[in-house]
């Protein structure tokens, strides 16, 4: 649940585009009314990384790099934005993508325990700008935004049939059949 609840950081952040790079730009949530950003600080940044399974458990942002990974984010989210649309990708994003992409890659090493991976911010970066054009190259892949009105989330719809509405259950589906619950409850006692 993408739950703002102030300007302390103290956010939830959700990954359920089914690809990173979609999430990252899923962190600007209600893109077309008012725009909710969760990612103002370093602090906020270094936390999504966190968060990300397919990502580092640590890694420090300063100010340049919470902008150059802005930059990508709405890069990203331009390109899946003309992929939905069915239109070709604005140049100026993929040029973006493309430079962040050429960056080095993350270590990663395997273990007992799991996979440990590990660099600094320009990794984490070359890594999301891979995984987001590996989606965007992908003629098969089913993107599509949000069905919940406000929400606006890209995502990468993996399901049988490609019948999937909304980003996440729990984010938006329930809201949406609650709210659907409360409207014909409301015209059942009207009339
Ligand atoms: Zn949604």
């Amino acid at each position: 649940m993408a739950a703002v609840t102030g300007q302390d950081g103290d956010v939830d952040f959700s990954f359920v585009s089914g690809n990173p790079a979609l999430d990252l730009a899923a962190t600007v949530g209600s893109r077309r009314d008012k725009p909710v950003d969760t990612l103002l600080t370093p602090a906020d940044l270094e936390r999504w990384v966190a968060d990300c399974h397919e990502l580092p458990d640590h890694v420090t942002v300063d100010a340049p790099a919470l902008g150059t990974t802005v930059s990508l984010r709405e890069a990203i989210y331009q390109l899946a934005l003309d992929r939905v649309l069915d239109r070709p990708f604005d140049p100026a994003s993929v040029e973006i993508v493309n430079n962040a992409a050429a960056g080095p890659a993350l270590t990663i090493r395997l273990s007992d325990t799991g996979v440990h991976m590990s660099g600094d911010m320009t990794a984490v970066l070359s890594h999301i700008a891979r995984a987001g054009i590996a989606v965007l190259a992908d003629s098969r892949a089913c993107l599509k935004e949000c069905g919940r009105t406000g929400c606006t989330r890209i995502y990468l719809d993996r399901s049988r049939g490609a019948r999937r509405t909304w980003c996440g259950m729990e984010e938006c589906g329930n809201r949406v059949k609650a709210a659907a619950y409360r409207a014909r409850k409301r015209a059942s006692a009207d009339g």
